[in-house]
């Protein structure tokens, strides 16, 4: 990975990023509308559902904003592209795919197949 790469790379994590935010923005007024409308219909538990599936969301989407925050971290200290387990470069590929893995595929298939064991 040269810095060529890495400035790519910060690119595309920082417009993940602001992505996720703008939509986090939106999902929070959501809520609120929601929730008064929860209070007036009660008995409808579609709407608690709903709730129940954009807070999964909402969790789903702050774990993601942590793990974009950790990778621009790794590009400013100039470990971004280098497994966490193995010390092996990861593959431009496979950063483009998955620009938040700290990870190679070897290590996380390896890692996959232990948590198919454990769970
Ligand atoms: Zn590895």
């Amino acid at each position: 990975m040269d810095d060529k790469n890495r400035e790519q790379f910060r690119k595309i994590l920082t417009d993940l990023m602001d992505g996720l935010e703008d939509q986090s923005g939106q999902t929070v007024s959501e809520l609120m509308l929601e929730q008064d409308r929860e209070i007036e219909v009660l008995a409808d538990s579609s709407i608690q559902m709903n709730w129940a599936v954009t807070l999964r969301l909402r969790s789903r989407e702050s774990r993601l904003i942590k793990k974009i925050k950790a990778a621009l971290e790794r590009i400013g200290d100039g470990t971004y592209g280098i497994c966490e387990t193995c010390g092996e470069d990861i593959s431009i590929k496979r950063l483009m795919a998955r620009p938040v893995t700290s990870k190679c595929i070897e290590c996380k298939e390896k890692e996959e197949k232990m948590e198919a064991i454990l769970s």
